[in-house]
């Protein structure tokens, strides 16, 4: 399973492809990216909140890959934060608001789904609460990151993989800047 570091350059990469500011540079000012990109990476992460009751034990895994890795909560997360921001700014939440909500917040099951698990339960409850089958990974494409204890943190296979995973991540979002250059000259931005 992936960290936050690639969870939330993957979000942030994702939310800059799909902002619907077709200027370039696609941001008209750095306060308002920042906002938009810090609160993608956080959706992004968002069904890693499993982890905050281990934190609290020193012991991350205690409730990890859990019912906030399926489908399922996906769908209920991100309809409930629709919801509110329909409530608060109906012209901004829409139906492109929804799509936004739904890949950020699901780009965290597939992004789970490319990184190694060494540790039981292996892989992740896709289709809870209808099936407690675990969906394994379909290919290790990231090292896992060692979190048993809050000790291992800093371990140099930690580094390693959290290294790699800065890597990838800014490769993943510079990927994403380069193709909205590439369609935003060609057409109006998604
Ligand atoms: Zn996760």
């Amino acid at each position: 399973m992936a960290s936050p570091v690639f969870h939330g350059l993957a979000g942030m990469g994702l939310a800059y492809a799909m902002a619907g500011d077709k200027r370039l540079p696609l941001f008209s000012s750095l306060r308002k990216a920042g906002a938009i990109l810090g609160m993608a990476a956080l959706l992004a992460c968002l069904p890693d909140v499993d982890y905050l009751p281990g934190l609290a034990r020193g012991y991350l895994n205690t409730t990890h890959q859990q019912a906030t890795h399926s489908v399922a909560w996906v769908l209920m997360v991100s309809a409930g934060i629709w919801l509110v921001g329909r409530a608060w700014r109906p012209a901004r939440f829409g139906g492109r608001a929804a799509a936004f909500l739904l890949i950020l917040v699901g780009s965290h099951l597939a992004i789970d789904l490319l990184t190694e698990d060494r540790l039981a339960p292996y892989g992740i409850p896709l289709w809870a609460p209808f099936s407690d089958a675990c969906v394994p990974g379909l290919f290790a494409g990231l090292p896992a990151w060692d979190k048993t204890s809050l000790a291992d943190m800093g371990s140099r296979d930690n580094l390693r993989a959290l290294g790699i995973e800065l890597g990838a991540g800014l490769a993943f979002a510079g990927g994403c800047a380069m193709a909205k250059r590439g369609w935003t000259r060609r057409k109006a931005a998604l």
